[in-house]
């Protein structure tokens, strides 16, 4: 059976993309870090559209966890296929560069370019094998423009676009698509410790997202429909940057 593996499908964006792939008749892979009632919560959810939910704990920026997490799943899964990857965990530890620690620039480092690069990998070769699947990469208009306090992650962001581009020309002749989804700011835990108020007078829609208006976009990505679309990033980000 198809299923599709949303890295931090738990809250947020990730949820909600877990919900809209699982309106499309595929099982879920739900892939967190720590939070269990939350996991425990998207999986209820996931259910409920009457498809399968498996919760698959690792730390996207442990390689030795990946590996372990899904050999393990591929073993006990050894007829079913991950036909869709969605690499959506992330983290924020904002700092002006000049003050930035060590820890704050390798966290982010790890956990959006290091996760996106081990996971992609190990998911891949059943891919290229089945000659079809479909990565799509949620990245950010930080990696676009470049926002002040997040040099480590815009530098994230912009090299997994980087990446997305690579490694689409690399597997398009096996019917693979590669794209990212490139949010603005979206309403979530991730973002509540900003100034929503003084921050919508920039968005020219003038509001903050919602995460099912991101993953209306990975489930276009994801359908039949777009498979002649790769390589590319798609925005939703309300008009901020074009
Ligand atoms: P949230 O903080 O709401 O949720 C993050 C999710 O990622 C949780 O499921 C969390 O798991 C999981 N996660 C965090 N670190 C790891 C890790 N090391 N390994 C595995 N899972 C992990 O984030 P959002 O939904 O807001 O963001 C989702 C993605 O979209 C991120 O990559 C973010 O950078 C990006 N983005 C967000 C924007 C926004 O405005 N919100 C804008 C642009 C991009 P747990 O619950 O266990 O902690």
């Amino acid at each position: 059976m198809n299923y599709a593996l949303v890295t931090g499908g738990s809250r947020g964006i990730g949820r909600a993309i877990c919900l809209e792939l699982a309106g499309m008749g595929y099982n879920i892979i739900i892939n967190y870090a720590s939070n269990q009632q939350a996991a425990q919560e998207a999986k209820a959810l996931v259910e409920a559209k009457g498809v399968k939910a498996d919760l698959l704990p690792f730390d996207v920026s442990s390689p030795a966890a990946i590996e372990a997490a899904l050999d393990g799943w591929k073993e006990a899964h050894p007829d079913d296929f991950i036909a869709v990857l969605v690499n959506n965990a992330g983290i924020r530890r904002d700092n002006m560069l000049v003050l930035m620690q060590d820890d704050e620039w390798n966290d982010v480092m790890a956990t959006a370019l290091n996760g996106f690069f081990h996971t992609t990998r190990h998911v891949l070769k059943s891919m290229v094998r089945k000659r079809t699947g479909r990565i799509i990469n949620i990245v950010s208009v930080s990696g676009l423009t470049g926002l002040a306090g997040q040099a480590n992650y815009s530098a994230s962001r912009a090299a997994v676009i980087g990446a997305t581009k690579a490694l689409a020309k690399e597997v398009a002749a096996r019917r693979i698509t590669v794209n990212a989804v490139a949010p603005g700011y979206i309403d979530t835990d991730m973002t509540h410790d900003l100034d929503q108020a003084a921050l919508k007078g920039q968005i020219p829609v003038g509001r903050f997202g919602t995460p099912e208006e991101v993953a209306y976009a990975v489930g276009f990505l994801a359908s039949e429909r777009a498979s002649y679309i790769t390589g590319d990033v798609i925005s939703v980000n309300g008009g901020l940057y074009t």
